[in-house]
């Protein structure tokens, strides 16, 4: 690898180039690194730094940079209209329209048809509209991701006790001792692989309640690919809408 013309390195086949630049500088003593906050990485080295140089260097600071970047993309999500014309829930590839149904009450989130979900009584109680959408959002998520967590427990042969579907901001989920799955509600915003690759993790904790060797090979067995998925949860939450937990958006 060499340096080209705009002093820019090609770097790192699995990373998605325009994310990533290392920028030669001619000021610089040593290597640093910034993450701009749209989650763009650059790496700043002085004239002559070998490619493995720039390599090993990203590689002690990978975790930091990894944080760093799920902490960018949380925050520069744009602010959006509240409520919302649109729910989009990739796990179901459903596509929810919310009707603003109006009225002057206290308003009352309900299902009004086929992937419509209405909003009567007065929209500009936010706080109230929000608390509507959010109680829809986990009694829909525990019927869509209870079938399939009922679903994959069958084929893989794994059972559970309980399922608890809940709106957690840290965690997509968790088994206990007494084979109670709980998951997160915002899972309905991940890709179906993400989430069966997660159901599939809580399921394997009911054989093994640990991270052992043991444990993951029984996960790999199901999902190979889990490393990736298991990544791509990482900075899930980016793909939450903010009405999901922002309580400070405007309404309209
Ligand atoms: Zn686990």
């Amino acid at each position: 690898m060499s340096v080209d013309r705009t002093g820019q390195l090609p770097l790192w086949s699995d990373a998605r180039q325009e994310e990533w630049t290392v920028r030669v500088s001619r000021r610089a003593r040593r290597l640093s690194v910034r993450v701009h906050f749209t989650g763009r990485v650059e790496i700043v080295v002085p004239p002559r730094t070998s490619a493995r140089s720039v390599e090993r260097f990203i590689g002690r600071h990978r975790d930091w940079i990894d944080r760093r970047r799920v902490e960018a993309r949380r925050y520069a999500r744009p602010p959006e209209p509240f409520p919302p014309r649109e729910i989009e829930l990739a796990a179901s590839g459903e596509r929810w329209r919310v009707h603003v149904a109006g009225g002057d009450r206290v308003p009352r989130v309900h299902v009004a048809g086929q992937s419509l979900l209405a909003i009567s009584g007065d929209v500009a109680n936010a706080p109230a509209v929000r608390r509507g959408m959010r109680a829809w959002l986990v009694a829909h998520a525990r019927t869509v991701l209870g079938a399939q967590l009922e679903r994959l427990a069958a084929e893989l042969g794994l059972g559970y006790e309980r399922l608890s579907v809940r709106r957690q901001r840290t965690r997509w989920g968790s088994c206990s001792v007494r084979g109670t799955v709980s998951l997160n509600c915002c899972l309905l915003f991940q890709r179906p692989e993400v989430v069966r690759y997660l159901l599939i993790h809580e399921l394997a904790h009911t054989v093994h309640m640990n991270h052992s060797g043991r444990f993951w090979r029984r996960v790999e067995r199901h999902a190979p690919d889990w490393r990736q998925l298991d990544r791509e949860l990482l900075d899930g939450w980016r793909r939450v809408p903010s009405w999901v937990f922002d309580d400070s958006v405007p309404s309209v």
